[in-house]
């Protein structure tokens, strides 16, 4: 099972990622994660990817598709039960390339799970995370231009998979065991 989860920043993609994790068994590819690390460890691309994620910009997609493609190919056995793609894709290339990338392997996208949650409750989260967590790209001033890049950029996806009828909307307000529960309901109909 290769499940897409999706939504605004501050959505509880994560959150929920670990969740679903446990409870399927699956491989988590966050690109955010792996391009924080990149930034940690001082790589190349971490220091190309800074310039854009500390102005609440997407990295450009060629950069995105070819870590993913490496991501998948160094966790080929990691992933035999399946992937979920957090923070992945973010543009219509982006999912395009993850088509092919996955028919590539065999597989393909089972469902994409959207957790809606309002704007102001997204902008209280993104900051209390800053808080938590010390990520420089939770401020205030960023966190409303990735608001404006998600609506721009990404939000078409959801049109995207609906077409597909893979798009599974979910409610992402609430407590994080019961916005669990409501994604396990609709992940044991498919
Ligand atoms: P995230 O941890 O998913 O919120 O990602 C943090 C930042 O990393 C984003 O604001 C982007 O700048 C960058 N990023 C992560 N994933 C992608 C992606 N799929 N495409 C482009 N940029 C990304």
């Amino acid at each position: 099972m290769n499940i897409v989860i999706f939504g605004a920043p501050g959505s509880g993609k994560g959150t929920q990622s670990d969740k679903l994790i446990e409870h399927y068994n699956l491989f988590h590819i966050s690109t955010g994660d792996v391009l924080r690390d990149n930034m940690r460890r001082g790589t190349e691309l971490g220091k190309i990817a800074k310039g854009y994620i500390d102005q609440g910009q997407l990295v450009p997609d060629e950069l995105i598709i070819d870590l993913l493609a490496q991501v998948l190919d160094e966790n080929k056995e990691n992933a035999a039960d399946g992937v979920i793609f957090d923070g992945y894709p973010r543009t219509i290339p982006q999912a395009e390339a993850l088509e092919q990338l996955l028919a590539d392997r065999g597989t393909q996208v089972d469902a994409v799970v959207g957790l809606e949650v309002p704007d102001e409750e997204l902008i209280k989260r993104i900051l209390l995370r800053g808080q938590l967590s010390g990520r420089a790209d939770d401020n205030e001033e960023t966190a409303r231009k990735r608001l404006e890049v998600y609506y721009n950029q990404t939000s078409p996806l959801k049109a995207y998979y609906e077409e597909q009828g893979k798009y599974l909307a979910i409610n992402g307000l609430g407590t994080i065991d019961g916005i669990f529960d409501l994604i396990r309901q609709e992940l044991d109909n498919l």
